[in-house]
């Protein structure tokens, strides 16, 4: 087995191009704060790559899906429907809000929100008079896009608005059906991103709010800006926040952006060459491949036969010098939402037995891909002996 010089990690940065130069016109210029030619150049690339009429950038991806609760109109008291397996950041925006989350478990071609589980949710909540959710979150985790055309569907029947939580899933398109061609963040009246530093793309800490409408974009600027209105005098109309990007941030996210292509083609290289070595290995379950989608494996994710704990797996392979981790809890055991109503959730539970991300970055060299795999292997069949041939 080939060893390796220096630990790799789970997934990391990947500068270059014109960051530095980017970066070195800021402090020539000055423009190192929040007022600069960056953001507004970063605001209409990122909008034309996703395909959609506006994003307006923001501090991060918290912040942006605090801002599409306030787009969307989400009060105290409101129910939110988001997926419970995501990361907790997609859903403490709804709590800054006084809303409660309704979780709702995954389906297993994508792991995201079951669309299945979300119509039972509305059409029972309807039949008995209970309050329907203002707002369905939709979650695409790990690159992964969810079933959108079929939420899209049931939301229009109750007219409730969708976020779109595309922070991990930048690039990742639809192939099929009503969307084929469009990019995830692009089809709910709102999307929101993150440039966090171990997202496709980075600016340090940042996010952005995508829409088609230009109000909302209107609105995304003036809430993300203490929402003070045009003049010198100080006034202000709403409670706003501080919630901008600086211009330091968006010019490494305009040399980020034009990397892009090449950190997706990056990361679904990766994703053939996991997909290739780990394909039939006792027991494993490779991350999904739904027909509909072309995933951007942000996050290289597998499941592990039953006799192998991620939590044990991930320890081990870190004293081999590789950073692996388990998935996240799902939200429901989390104790500020452990009493939030949920749908099922069995999937979600399962899904955190069993899965383990892999390096994912985009810088990772095939040798070091190599070392990944044969650890994993040999420790995978350590314990899941192989099956007699035929
Ligand atoms: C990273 C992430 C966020 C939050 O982004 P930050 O920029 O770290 O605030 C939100 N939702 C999901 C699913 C994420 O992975």
């Amino acid at each position: 087995m080939t060893s390796i010089s220096k630990p790799i990690p789970l997934v990391e940065p990947n500068l270059g191009g014109n960051a530095q130069r980017y970066l070195n016109e800021c402090i020539e210029t000055n423009f190192v704060s929040s007022i600069g030619p960056f953001v507004e150049r970063f605001e209409r690339e990122f909008a034309e790559f996703v395909g959609v009429k506006h994003a307006v950038a923001c501090s991060s991806g918290t912040a942006a899906i605090h801002v599409a609760m306030r787009l969307l109109g989400v009060e105290r008291g409101d129910l939110v429907a988001v997926s419970d397996f995501t990361f907790v950041a997609s859903v403490n925006p709804i709590a800054y809000e006084g809303a409660t989350p309704l979780l709702i478990d995954s389906e297993e071609q994508s792991w995201n929100m079951d669309p299945g589980l979300l119509a039972d949710e509305l059409r029972s909540r309807a039949r008995r008079g209970l309050p329907l959710p203002t707002v369905v979150e939709v979650v695409h985790i790990l690159g992964q896009p969810a079933q959108i055309e079929a939420i899209v569907e049931i939301c229009d029947e109750y007219g409730i608005p969708i976020i779109e939580d595309a922070s991990e899933a930048l690039g990742a398109t639809y192939t099929e059906g009503r969307y084929a061609g469009r990019q995830v963040g692009s089809i709910g009246q709102v999307g929101c991103f993150s440039f966090n530093g171990n997202k496709i793309i980075t600016t340090g800490g940042g996010g952005m709010i995508t829409t088609n409408d230009p109000a909302l974009a209107a609105r995304a600027k003036h809430l993300t800006t203490h929402a003070r209105l045009p003049g010198i005098a100080y006034a202000h109309d709403e409670i706003g926040y501080n919630y901008r990007l600086t211009n330091i941030a968006a010019a490494l996210g305009v040399a980020q952006l034009e990397l892009l292509s090449g950190f997706l083609e990056a990361k679904r290289r990766l994703a053939r060459s996991y997909d290739a070595a780990l394909f039939g290995l006792g027991g494993l379950t490779l991350p999904p491949r739904p027909s509909w989608s072309d995933p951007s494996f942000w996050l290289y994710t597998v499941r592990l036969p039953a006799a192998l704990d991620p939590r044990e797996l991930a320890v081990a392979l870190r004293e081999a010098g590789i950073d692996a981790r388990p998935v996240w809890p799902p939200i429901h055991t989390l104790p500020m939402f452990d009493t939030a109503p949920r749908r099922r959730g069995a999937i979600a539970d399962d899904l955190f037995r069993t899965g383990l991300s892999l390096p994912s970055s985009t810088s990772l060299a095939e040798d070091e891909q190599r070392v990944v795999i044969d650890e994993l292997r040999s420790r995978v069949a350590d314990r899941v002996p192989r099956r007699a041939g035929p």
